[in-house]
């Protein structure tokens, strides 16, 4: 069936013609990352792909963590990328794998290429070695120990899995070529010295198979169809292509590359999202503006939109920046259809209603979504004294302002037409209070005295509402491209980021609100429980996202 659905891009063109043409007669992708970090947004591109195309195809995706650098990784980082995976709604096949479960398999295939005399021990300091490697323009120099023999080098390597040589003093290097215009084929390290435990393996290894050499020998003993990576992985190809070509690897897989995501206002790259977390710039990797999927689940992000996001960047060849405000719209999008509605005021101004019976509470009803009868009908209590929002008054304005006016009416959403008819201010001369008629006849219809209001605004009862604090959020980085050239990105965070309002008033439907449960607050956005701060008698509400894209306008003032 799916090889007769017509392809999106090129990569469904490739599989689909090495299924039809018999190449393969499964496909099987993986996702491979390196558990150095939590997992972001350019990971759900390629979490997406992988696992879309396994899906597409009817084959099997696996999640491989490659863990070859125990200095830099973390049982923290594994744990966050398989909750992250699932969260997005992907089932791998069989268990979670590590390129450490091929740790031996890797060694013995190190002591292959010995024997053959496709490798030797270098005993060449860091910084030699990179004197020796050469440029782009310059080809490198053999290392003095190239020429060891099958004996020493087995000896040597010996030594170094023992644990008997100090970090750094030697590594174990492919003979290939070092006047290779690619310098990856200049004979790269292979294996190399690490007296760190690892998070997977323990003590057992002191010397640790590098990236290249483990990434596609770990591909074949998977029985990886298709390897599909990142651009900057082409360049890497040929020397992926020695190795298996070298060792008697099951199968060959086919490695193809795509462009990675990039997004402006963003940096999606896991070392400079560490140093963030670092450095305290935000309070941890789901902090609520990060791009990690942590960050964007707390925030209160589905992970429809984000797939839906994935499927209309496409996957192409060409690096190009995709706008932010593209995810934006994804999550948007998602929200506007999924998010119950309720009021919740922001920065609360009393109104009291003069002529409404005191003591007096009736209860008015709301839809809980404009077009969803599944979602229950909102119970709103109404009596003699409402929250509105502080920006919702003014004493005077012009024609424009569309919101409460001492002398005109505006409607109550969901509930009365008012007029405002007086403000009590305290000794500072800020309004505390405004004062207001009601006019009863005009529930759900316009007033008999033909006045139309011009606006409508929301509401909150000051008698039963829910106290909450609510976080609105802005974009981490105040520059389009915070990491382009030599440009320090942390000289871009946005400091107003983060705005947090600590006194506002929910309607009641907002009690018990669910963790990761979004809402529609009326006029004010999408907003969502929190899941680290606040408490069932005062939650936090993330905003996800504002109902419009307020951002052009906001540059532009
Ligand atoms: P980072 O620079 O953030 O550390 P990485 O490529 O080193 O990224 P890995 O953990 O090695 O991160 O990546 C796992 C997989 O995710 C790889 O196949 C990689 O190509 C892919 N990937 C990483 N970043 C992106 C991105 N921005 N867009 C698409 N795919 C990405
Ligand atoms: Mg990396």
């Amino acid at each position: 069936m799916a090889l007769e659905t017509k392809p999106t891009h090129f990569l469904q063109n490739i599989i689909r013609e090495d299924l039809v043409e018999g190449r393969v007669s499964q496909l099987v992708t993986r996702f491979p990352p390196q558990p150095n970090g939590y997992l972001h947004i350019g990971h759900a591109k390629s979490i997406c792909l992988n696992f879309g195309l396994a899906k597409t195809f009817g084959g099997c995706c696996h999640l491989r963590f490659d863990d070859t650098n125990p200095v830099k990784e973390e049982e923290e980082y594994v744990a966050a990328g398989i909750r992250d995976v699932s969260w997005l709604g992907f089932e791998w096949a069989g268990e979670v794998r590590y390129t450490s479960d091929n740790f031996a398999q890797l060694h013995q295939w190190a002591i292959q290429l010995i024997k053959d005399g496709k490798a030797y021990v270098c005993d060449l300091s860091p910084e030699q070695a990179r004197a020796h490697r050469g440029t782009l323009t310059s080809v490198g120099t053999n290392s003095p120990y190239r020429e060891r023999s099958v004996e020493e080098n087995l000896a040597l390597f010996d030594s170094m899995t023992q644990g008997e040589k100090e970090e750094g003093s030697c590594s174990l290097r492919a003979k290939i070529n070092m006047a290779s215009p690619n310098i990856n084929l200049r004979d790269p390290v292979i294996y190399r010295i690490k007296k760190a435990p690892h998070h997977q393996t323990g003590n057992t290894w002191c010397v640790y198979p590098s990236y290249d050499f483990s990434h596609g020998q770990s591909d074949a003993l998977e029985g990886i169809s298709h390897s599909i990576c990142t651009l900057e992985f082409e360049d890497h190809r040929p020397l992926y292509d020695w190795f298996i070509a070298n060792l008697p690897v099951p199968v060959r897989p086919r490695q193809i590359e795509f462009a990675r995501l990039r997004l402006n206002y963003t940096v999606v790259s896991k070392r400079k999202l560490k140093q963030l977390v670092d450095e305290s710039y935000v309070d941890g990797w789901n902090d609520p503006r990060m791009p990690t999927l942590s960050g964007l689940r707390r925030r209160g992000v589905s992970p429809a939109a984000i797939r839906n996001f994935c499927d209309m960047i496409g996957v192409t060849r060409s690096d190009s920046v995709v706008d932010v405000g593209m995810l934006e719209f994804a999550i948007r999008d998602d929200l506007d259809k999924s998010a119950p509605r309720a009021m919740c005021v922001l920065e609360p101004l009393k109104i009291i209603l003069t002529n409404y019976p005191v003591g007096q509470i009736e209860i008015l009803s709301a839809p809980g979504h404009p077009n969803r009868d599944d979602l229950p009908a909102r119970q709103l209590p109404f009596g003699g004294s409402l929250y509105i929002e502080r920006e919702d008054f003014r004493e005077q304005a012009n024609k424009k302002y569309k919101r409460l006016v001492l002398g005109k009416k505006v409607r109550l959403r969901n509930a009365y037409v008012i007029q405002a008819e007086s403000v009590e201010k305290n000794s500072a001369g800020e309004i505390i209070a405004v004062h207001c008629r009601v006019d009863l006849d005009t529930l759900g219809k316009d007033p008999v005295d033909g006045i139309k209001p011009k606006g409508v605004i929301h509401w909150v009862s000051t008698e039963q509402h829910i106290d909450c604090e609510v976080r609105l959020y802005d974009r981490l980085f105040n520059d389009p491209a915070p990491d382009a050239g030599d440009k320090n990105f942390l000289d871009y965070v946005n400091p107003d980021s983060l705005k947090v309002l600590s006194d506002c008033k929910g309607e009641l439907s907002l009690v018990g609100a669910e963790e990761g449960c979004s809402y529609q607050f009326e006029r004010n956005g999408y907003f969502c429980r929190d899941s680290k701060f606040g408490s069932a008698e005062k939650p936090v509400f993330n905003r996800v996202i504002s109902l419009r894209d307020s951002w052009v306008k906001v540059q532009h003032k």
